[in-house]
């Protein structure tokens, strides 16, 4: 039996037309979301796991009202970001985790990891292909002030085989004496490579320790966090890295960067988020904490919710004919949705759907600009509550071949899916797709 009457549903799509959706446009969504019930069925039982995960290190850690107070000045003695990083630490299986807002975002947290644990003449291995862009210049891939090369650690990678897989022969060969530490790389970034379950993680960093057990192992984890029911960490990774206004916010967390990791490896971060001397036992953290344990707290359902987005998404462009990586119907490993739009005309007027469904600035219009730390010229849609969030509904992307389109975040399913539809407006005023 059908509990949505035929006037509710007509209610729904007139206030869905205020908003600048046609009919058509709704229905062919309607259409497409009959399809996905079991998909989102399996999210929820994940959410759920994971939900009980952080609440059980809440209440393992004590949080409680006096953990929500901050501090100012040198912030010594902070028990609530003491206690957040237990949280952390507990939630995620390590021996202990820096978790600031002082870091200012996922580069600067994989900054800090990368610069903390190796020293002079220790060489860094990728074994995941290129990095993210904005660590090029971190590592010194390409010049640039304070990156690693300049003070002495030099830098490897082995590409991924034609199957998107790790190349273990490949990593073996590039090991050497010098090398120091390894960097995974879960998700696929900007490119259009497969994103690594955590299972697959865990398969290489075991192939490594077993021969290297030396080898530090460094995942950077941005967008992965909560996807799954285990991390890195539960298969011997050192560090995992990620921003907080990625999934481990919730959306609430208006700042910070998280490294969870070996006792070793997070003591050395914090001295080189501080100073040497100094390290964790100072950092104020004054009017935020109580956000950053609310955002940790909504992480696995605001994941859920960003993940159900971007299964909804695929189905939709898929059905269209365009190339979604993962496909609609492929297990998911984050939170990001590519979609190869083909053109710059589509990817325009894909970014300019979810900006004009955004609940913040949705009267602006994204034009391709430069932006620090990428090479392309990059166009971006967001209309988000913190500045630059990506758990929040935004899509953005290099203007390069094959103009692929990076959808990712909702902070609500409802959110996402309107955002989609809007994406798909946009296409079909554009003549650039048809919606039956
Ligand atoms: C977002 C991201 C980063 C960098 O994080 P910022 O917060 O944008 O600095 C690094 N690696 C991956 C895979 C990411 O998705």
């Amino acid at each position: 039996m059908d509990l949505i009457t035929d006037n509710e549903k007509n209610e729904t799509a007139d206030l869905i037309g205020a908003l600048g959706i046609s009919r058509e446009v709704y229905a062919f969504g309607e259409s497409i979301l009959a399809t996905l019930r079991e998909s989102f069925e399996r999210i929820d039982r994940i959410a759920e796991y994971n939900q009980a995960k952080v609440l059980l290190a809440m209440q393992k850690n004590r949080v409680s009202a006096a953990c929500f107070s901050g501090s100012t000045g040198y912030g010594y003695n902070d028990i609530g970001r003491d206690t957040l990083e237990r949280v952390y630490a507990d939630t995620f299986h390590t021996e202990d985790a820096l978790v600031r807002p002082q870091i200012t975002c996922g580069t600067h947290a994989l900054a800090i990891a990368l610069s903390a644990n190796l020293r002079p003449g220790d060489e860094l291995l990728s074994v995941s292909g290129a990095p993210y862009d904005t660590l090029l210049e971190v590592i010194g891939i390409r010049p640039g002030p304070c990156s690693l090369l300049e003070n002495g650690v030099t830098y490897r990678q082995v590409e991924l085989l034609p199957d998107g897989g790790f190349d273990r022969e490949g990593i073996e060969r590039a090991i050497t004496d010098k090398t120091a530490m390894v960097a995974i790389q879960r998700s696929k970034g900007y490119s259009t490579r497969p994103s690594f379950s955590v299972e697959q993680i865990g398969g290489i960093i075991g192939f490594i320790k077993e021969r290297h057990p030396e080898i530090t192992v460094m995942v950077d984890n941005c967008y992965g966090e909560f996807v799954e029911e285990s991390e890195p960490s539960d298969y011997g990774a050192d560090m995992i890295v990620g921003s907080l206004i990625k999934n481990p916010g919730g959306g609430l967390a208006p700042v910070g960067g998280y490294i969870c990791g070996t006792a070793k490896c997070v003591e050395r971060c914090g001295y080189r988020l501080t100073a040497p001397g100094l390290g964790r036992e100072v950092g104020a953290a004054p009017g935020v904490i109580d956000r950053l344990y609310q955002g940790f707290f909504l992480a696995p359902t605001v994941t859920a919710a960003a993940e159900k987005g971007a299964i909804f998404a695929a189905a939709i462009y898929e059905k269209l004919g365009f190339k979604c990586i993962p496909g609609a119907a492929g297990v998911r490993h984050d939170i990001i949705q590519a979609v190869e739009l083909g053109s710059e005309k589509a990817m325009l007027a894909f970014c300019k759907g979810i900006q004009a469904a955004a609940p913040v600035d949705s009267f602006a219009t994204p034009v391709p600009g430069d932006m620090p730390g990428y090479e392309d010229k990059v166009v971006m849609a967001a209309g988000a509550f913190v500045q630059g969030a990506s758990i929040e509904l935004s899509a953005d992307g290099p203007i390069r071949e094959p103009y692929a389109v990076y959808f990712q975040g909702g902070l609500t399913f409802p959110h996402a899916k309107l955002g989609i539809l809007m994406s798909l407006q946009k296409m079909y005023e554009a003549g650039l797709v048809e919606v039956r």
